[in-house]
């Protein structure tokens, strides 16, 4: 059996932020965890540069060259998404991984990985970075697996405790990339609501799940078994890539959820699960979470789940969040309705 693979790399360290809770210590902090555990049996690999023709797939060459420009003259995108002359190498490494990871997943020589690199990429929109996001590092993945690496269907799965407006916008109108998000709302960015379900070819492929802050374990859990899950049974992608932030723990300073370490650890393993009942490698890109005991322990949680799979403990009743939640995803997936119903 061939062992799971870590994408890391220095460079994330030179992204510097100044006083942001976006920062290096978050990998420091991840690593000395995962070291501590002797890399939980995780073949560590350095993330390589993404090639140019993969940031092209999703963004327009003026972003990638204001991503340059702006790093070089460390002028920040905006209040939240500040820039330095390392940014740049990071960014590409950040996206690299992710494009490496499904290209081991894809060819069969790894069983999950995770990317324990930054800067995040879940809010970065095609044409703008924003929300300490620079480039879309899953949506570049998910694009790679389509244009190169065979895959007809991809499911992206968002946990971060904020919506992954870009994935969300990148991925609006095809019909080639499933992308559901769990995420406090309202909450930042704004987008996500229950009612965006993508649009032209698309509509039905954006599962948007909104939770109310102070929402726990039984709801996330609640969502991924009665909604999420459904809808990817009957999507059958050939990849599962897991947009994993981990802000929606208690602990977390930006985020106003309930989730515990272990939490994340049921959430890997169902996935898990999940991708393996449907045939298809699951891999995890590190996005938000801004505790650093915390992070660190749910990125060690969600490590083993991914490898582990399965979950040995009983489904979650289905809440009136989750059953109305079902209600409008089922309009595009049947079988999400009668699971809920049932
Ligand atoms: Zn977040």
């Amino acid at each position: 059996m061939t062992a799971p693979l870590l994408f890391r790399h220095e460079a994330s360290l030179e992204h510097d932020t100044g006083a942001h809770p976006e920062r290096g210590e978050r990998i420091v902090a991840i690593e000395a965890a995962l070291e501590a555990r002797d890399w939980l049996g995780y073949e560590l690999r350095e993330a390589p540069r993404a090639a140019e023709q993969r940031l092209l797939a999703v963004h327009p060459q003026a972003h990638v060259e204001a991503v340059r420009e702006h790093a070089r003259q460390r002028h920040p995108f905006d209040v939240d998404t500040p820039v330095s002359p390392g940014s740049w190498e990071a960014a590409l490494r950040a996206a690299g991984g992710a494009c490496a990871l499904v290209e081991e997943l894809l060819a069969g020589r790894a069983p999950t990985g995770f990317c324990a690199l930054r800067p995040p990429g879940h809010h970065a929109e095609a044409r703008r970075a924003m929300g300490f996001c620079l480039f879309a590092n899953v949506s570049i993945a998910a694009r790679h697996a389509l244009d190169s690496l065979g895959a007809e269907h991809v499911l992206v799965l968002d946990w971060d405790v904020h919506h992954g407006n870009g994935t969300n916008a990148i991925f609006h109108s095809s019909p080639e990339v499933l992308f559901a998000s769990i995420h406090q709302w309202p909450f930042y960015p704004g987008t996500g609501a229950l009612s965006d379900a993508g649009s032209g070819a698309g509509e039905g492929f954006t599962i948007n799940l909104p939770v109310p802050a102070g929402s726990g374990a039984d709801d996330w859990l609640g969502l991924l078994e009665h909604v999420v899950e459904p809808a990817a049974r009957a999507f059958s992608p050939d990849l599962v890539l897991i947009s994993a932030g981990f802000d929606a723990h208690r602990a977390d300073p930006l985020g106003g959820c309930l989730l515990d370490t272990e939490t994340f650890g049921r959430l890997a393993r169902r996935v898990r699960a999940l991708a393996d009942g449907l045939g298809a490698p699951v891999g995890a890109v590190l996005e938000g979470g801004y505790d650093l005991d915390a992070l660190a322990a749910s990125v060690v949680a969600t490590m083993e789940g991914l490898v582990d799979g399965g979950d040995d403990t009983p489904g979650v009743a289905p809440s009136p969040l989750v059953a109305a939640a079902a209600e409008q995803v089922g309009r595009f997936w049947p079988d999400v309705r009668a699971g809920a119903a049932g």
